[in-house]
């Protein structure tokens, strides 16, 4: 078993070590309001807030962990999950110690390449210890992403997921 996922990519020919972590700025709710809405909420690196015609809606950033078969380190995306107004105050009140026996419900607020929808997939979130972001599980139900939480992924899926998140950006610009 090696520790770190590494690969030659097919797409740009470099060989690109440690990339199977990516992380998104937002959620993706957040990035989809208009610019008073966004100007009106917050967005910081751990926790978002906006209000709109629906009323008040709150996120934090978490990690969500898909192992990988044969290799130490796990794919890791770094992803928002929405989270009610209680269990987000709540949260924000243990931000220096945070409640290791806690779990608060949330909803996986991005879109995922690879995955088909990956918008509102249910989450356990589960604070951790020092400065680390919380994990989540995801809730059973019948998708690809579930699946891979749940049994792991290859290391050719990995590279393949790793590619696309690597390069999306630039062949969005094409
Ligand atoms: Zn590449």
């Amino acid at each position: 078993m090696s520790g770190i996922f590494g690969f030659t990519c097919t797409s740009c020919g470099e060989r690109h070590e440690g990339s199977s972590s990516f992380a998104f700025r937002a959620p993706d709710a957040y990035l989809e309001q208009s610019a008073e809405i966004q100007a009106r909420g917050s967005l910081g690196r751990n926790l978002c807030y906006y209000k709109d015609e629906d009323g008040e809606h709150y996120f934090i950033r978490v990690v969500l962990d898909i192992p990988i078969h044969g290799v130490a380190e796990p794919f890791i995306w770094g992803v928002w999950v929405s989270l009610s107004k209680q269990s987000y105050q709540d949260y924000q009140a243990h931000h220096d110690k945070p409640d290791i026996n806690t779990t608060y419900f949330g909803w996986l607020c991005n879109y995922l390449p690879w995955y088909s929808n990956t918008y509102t997939l249910a989450t356990s979130v589960h604070p951790l210890d020092g400065d680390h972001r919380p994990c989540i599980t995801l809730h059973d139900a019948d998708h690809e992403l579930i699946h891979d939480f749940k049994l792991g992924i290859s290391i050719a899926k990995a590279q393949q997921i790793a590619e696309l998140c690597l390069h999306q950006a630039a062949k969005q610009e094409v």
